[in-house]
């Protein structure tokens, strides 16, 4: 059995089963060789940028014998997947500016897609706000610590999203409504952190400068996270 992370295991378990796969920026192929492996896909398209990661990935997809189910492209995003070839595109482990650059760019190539995993490693609420305001439905939300680092993936779906709250594109609309435990602890963390750097910017005479502004405004935004837990 191909041993992955508890991250790619936690976003694999996102994917729809029976959904024909295709993983950008497959790298190793782990996540397509473990979702075969436990029976949940038929097939998979592993995709990537570089042609080191596609070697990698097809070592492993050939010491695991899925010739035959794991095809491998080389493909900048999406641009090599064929509309309808795809049920399923899986994201992980990328930039969130890369991944809406990849999303926007995919719009054509994409069509026939009926759901989206994403686990972005950067820029999570830009990305949920992309989502939401392009044509894109979040329907579940995952948060996890693996090896002490906080991930955060989600599963989206073509269609109309009424517009989220900007708490809820910064945290997460529904990891505040089920009140995460480890959105919890994040939310904690951040707030040590940011009352350390608030009281070192008015040490150094920093009050009302745009930092501070800007500092002070993310709290408030923590807190009202933080009232979704009472
Ligand atoms: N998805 C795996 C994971 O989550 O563990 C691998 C993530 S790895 C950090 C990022 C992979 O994305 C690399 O293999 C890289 O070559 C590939 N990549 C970067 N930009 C890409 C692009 N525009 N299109 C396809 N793959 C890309």
């Amino acid at each position: 059995m191909q041993k992955i992370s508890d991250r790619l295991i936690r976003v694999a378990e996102l994917v729809p089963e029976g959904s024909r796969l295709a993983d950008v920026g497959t790298d190793h192929g782990y996540v397509p060789i473990w979702l075969l492996e436990k029976g949940i896909i038929p097939s998979a398209i592993a995709m990537d940028v570089n042609r080191g990661p596609l070697l990698r990935a097809r070592e492993n997809r050939d010491r695991y014998g899925y010739q035959k189910v794991m095809e491998l492209r080389l493909s900048n995003g999406l641009e090599k997947l064929r509309p309808g070839e795809a049920d399923t595109v899986l994201i992980a482990g990328m930039g969130g500016p890369l991944m809406i650059q990849i999303l926007e760019d995919g719009r054509e190539n994409s069509q026939g897609v009926s759901a989206w995993v994403l686990q972005p490693q950067s820029e999570i609420p830009s990305v949920r706000r992309y989502l939401i305001t392009h044509g894109f439905n979040i329907v579940d939300e995952i948060m996890l610590i693996d090896e002490g680092k906080y991930y955060m993936a989600m599963k989206a779906l073509p269609g109309e999203a009424e517009p989220w709250e900007d708490v809820e594109y910064l945290f997460g609309k529904y990891l505040l409504e089920q009140r995460h435990p480890v959105l919890k602890k994040f939310l904690e963390k951040e707030k040590r952190i940011y009352l350390r750097i608030l009281s070192q910017l008015t040490e150094n005479h920093q009050s009302g400068t745009a930092r501070c502004e800007e500092v002070t405004a993310y709290m408030t935004a923590l807190d009202r996270a933080m009232e979704y837990y009472k």
